[in-house]
Parts: C-alpha cells; structure tokens; sequence
C-alpha cells in the first residue's frame, strides 16, 4: 500500500475526532480551472494558545484496533474496514512534507490500540521523536493519549507535545461499560490526571528555571461523543464543569454522534447527529469559561435538556426577568456579562468608558453592544430605549437566530405568548421546553 493510500484511510478514521475546529468537507472541484481545495481528510484546524488559527494534518498512526468501541469506525468488529498503519518515519516524513509545502503548520496525532496501549505510545513517541530531534520539527503538535498505557510513556508524549487529549468518549460509567467495553472509567482519568500533575509540577519547574523542558505547554482537552447514549444535557453539563474545575482542561469537545454502526445499542443507521445539541453545549461550555456561569444555573434537575429553540444565555435571561434592566452605567462587569447583546470585549469597553461619562444607548452601540437584543435588559441613566415596545413575537425574533425563529414558527409560539408579562412584571418562569 503506497502512503497516499495509508493518508486517505488514516485521515478519513480521524475525522470523528472533534477535538480540532474543524475537518474539512467533502467537495467537488467547480470547474477544470478552480483552485483551492477543501480535501475531506487530513488537514483540520485548530486554535494555537495565542489564539491564531492553525492547519494540522490530523490523522490516526493506525486505524487496527484490538478494542471494540461500538460508536467507533475502527472497532475490532467492522470487518468492512480498510486498515492501513504508517511507520513513525513515513509519518513523520509526511508532516514534513507538509509542512515544506505550506499546507500545514502541525500535527494532530491520534491512534487505533494496536497490539496493546504501551506498544501503540512507543510508536506515537517514535513519531514524535524523529519530528522534534533529526528534523528539527518545531511546530505545533497536539497528541492522543492512549487509555491505559504506561505513566512513563504517557509522560515522554507530554515532553514531546504541546497539547494532549485523553478522550472520555461516552458521559457515564454506564454508557461506557455499555458500549466500549474495553475501556474503563480509570484507564480515561488515571492518564487525565497524571497529566493535570504533569503540567502544574512543570509550571512550579518553570518559574523556578526559564529553560526547563515544557510538558504540554498548550494543557489538555478532551472530546465526549454526544446522543450515543442516554445522559441529558444537564448531566453532561456538570461533567464538562467536574472536568474543568478537577483536571484543569482548556477545552471539552462535544462531537454530535454519526451513526456508523447498527448495534441496538446505538441509535439506529438513519439517525441524523444531534447537531442542534452539540451546538447548545458549545454555546453553555462558553457561558461556563467565559461568562462566569455555573452548571446548574444553565441547566438544572428539574429542566434537564436545552431549549431548542433559543440559546442558553436568552433563554436564562428571559427566565430571570427579576435581574433585569440593568443600569448599564453602574452595573458590575459581571452582571453586565448577563445581558443577552453583551461579551467580554463590550462588557470591559462599558466599565472603562463610563470612567469618562455617562453613557447612552448610542455610545453602548459603539462601543460593540448588539443593541437589538441588548436594549430589553438595559437601562441608561434610568431610562429605557427609544421607542423599546416589548411584544412576544418582536421581541422573539431580536432574540432568535434566523434559524432558530424558522425552526420555531409555528410550532410552539403560544408558549411565548406571556413573554411581556414575563418581563414587565418580572416574575421568573422557566420557559417551556420541547425536545
Ligand atoms: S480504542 Fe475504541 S474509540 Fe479508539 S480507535 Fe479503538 S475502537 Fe475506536
């Protein structure tokens, strides 16, 4: 098998690995004279801890795999796959390649168990070890760790890489012992953990000694599959917060599950992926980091799944009509992150400028409010906006995405109908919810 065959095999089985941004589609070129292409497998990118946004190659160092996760394409049991395995100097030798020619700037590097866990770490460090010592590789490298390899080996990758990954895959024991049977609670989070100690003990050894060896200098993240298995969004909610807060991760991906497989365990075949859900877990894994939300105030027992219908900050600030308007020339920086219309970026712009002098709606807009949505939750000196009439259906469509508010009309519109008894007379009431 010649390498561009193994390429194509071993980046079309890393492509269900969402813990990059994105993984390029499938495309036909339009036209004999188009440039650009948009290759399904092998490059994705991802976001350097500068925040710059990098082209990997992503691929697996093999698709053989002696375990049998029934969500998996490379399970044991798919004999309908074709597998393929690089040598560590074939694959080290492409991503130079690559690199030479401008395609990418780093590798993500993941793995199929072949033989077992310790002998599929030694192949992956071998990788590694020809790209950092003979070629001298210095880019970006983001590496799996194999659940249930040896601590040492575990180790020598976090000296080689910037970032690593242990995948938790499924958001329960339950659903784990169910459907990757191979795999068990402690063989995820022994690695998880030892790299979380890894990485403080090596930021103590840094600020002691500039020139020590780096361990993981981009952290860690890790990738759960969702509607695979039965937890709400609630649960896999706190467990993304229990992962934040325990293990210090700079990232949770959620990867909306592609049936691949028609076990009765699973979805069946013609399912489509959760995509809607994947998307309102990213949107709350980002009230999480960088809003100051907890878990519970996104979700809670008693509603345990997003609404579909809106996002979780709207849906949190029409349900808390109590806390608003704010008084955007004195409320907190982290009341103000509450208002629907307003980040991080807005937020800071309002405290330093109201420094200066008072502001109204107009400089709230310059200084990057989106108003329409803004303007239902703010008051300036006291006063609302212009013109504010506040009518459910209007008031909906400034605080729905167009897709959103087409996925809502008509179905469910009576449920938002005592939307201006909600917020004028500022009860709180959860807003229904429909799955
Ligand atoms: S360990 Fe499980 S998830 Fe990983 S490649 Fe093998 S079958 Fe797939």
């Amino acid at each position: 098998m010649d390498i561009f065959e193994k390429l194509q095999i071993l980046g079309a089985s890393a492509k269900y690995d969402a813990a990059c941004t994105s993984s390029g589609v499938n495309a036909s070129p339009s036209g004999a004279d188009a440039i650009g292409s948009k290759v399904s497998c092998g490059i994705c990118h991802s976001f350097a801890a500068d925040g710059r946004c990098i082209s990997l190659l992503k691929v697996l160092m093999t698709n053989i795999c002696v375990y049998d996760c029934k969500y998996c394409v490379n399970r044991k049991s798919n004999e309908k796959a074709k597998r393929a395995v690089f040598t560590p100097e074939e694959l080290a030798d492409l991503t130079i390649q690559f690199y030479r020619r401008n395609y990418i700037e780093g590798l993500f590097l993941s793995s199929g168990i072949i033989k077992n866990p310790d002998y599929t770490c030694e192949l992956m460090i071998r990788v590694l070890l020809i790209l950092r010592y003979e070629r001298r590789f210095n880019g970006y490298i983001h590496a799996k760790a194999i659940p249930g390899a040896d601590a040492k080996l575990i180790t020598q990758i976090g000296m080689l890489a910037d970032r690593m990954s242990v995948n938790i895959e499924m958001p329960s024991q339950n659903s784990l012992r169910l459907l990757a049977p191979d795999k068990s609670k402690n063989s995820i989070f022994k690695p998880m953990g030892l790299i979380s100690e890894n990485i403080e003990h090596n930021s103590k050894e840094l600020a002691l000694y500039k020139k020590a060896p780096k361990f993981a200098p981009a952290g860690q993240s890790t990738q759960m599959i969702i509607g695979a298995s039965p937890e709400t969004d609630n649960h896999i909610l706190k467990l993304t917060e229990n992962l934040y807060k325990k293990y210090g991760l700079k990232r949770v991906f959620f990867s909306a599950y592609i049936p691949v497989s028609d076990d009765s365990l699973l979805p069946a075949q013609d399912s489509k992926p959760q995509l809607l859900r994947e998307h309102r877990l990213y949107q709350a894994d980002w009230l999480m980091r960088c809003y100051h939300f907890q878990a519970n105030e996104i979700l809670d027992d008693n509603v345990p799944n997003f609404n579909p219908f809106i996002d979780p900050k709207c849906n949190w600030a029409l349900n808390h009509s109590g806390f608003f308007p704010l008084e955007a020339n004195k409320a907190s920086y982290e009341d103000l992150l509450r208002a629907p219309g307003i980040g991080p970026k807005s937020a800071r712009k309002i405290i330093a400028a109201r420094r200066f002098h008072s502001l109204d709606f107009n400089d709230l807009k310059k200084l990057g409010v989106v108003l329409k949505r803004a303007k239902y939750f703010l008051l300036c000196n006291g006063k609302k906006a212009d013109g504010l009439k506040i009518s459910g259906s209007s008031v909906l469509e400034d605080l729905m995405s167009k897709q959103e508010l087409n996925a809502y009309s008509g179905h469910l519109q009576p449920e938002f109908g005592n939307f201006r008894e909600l917020f004028e007379n500022k009860k709180s009431a959860l807003l229904p919810l429909r799955t």
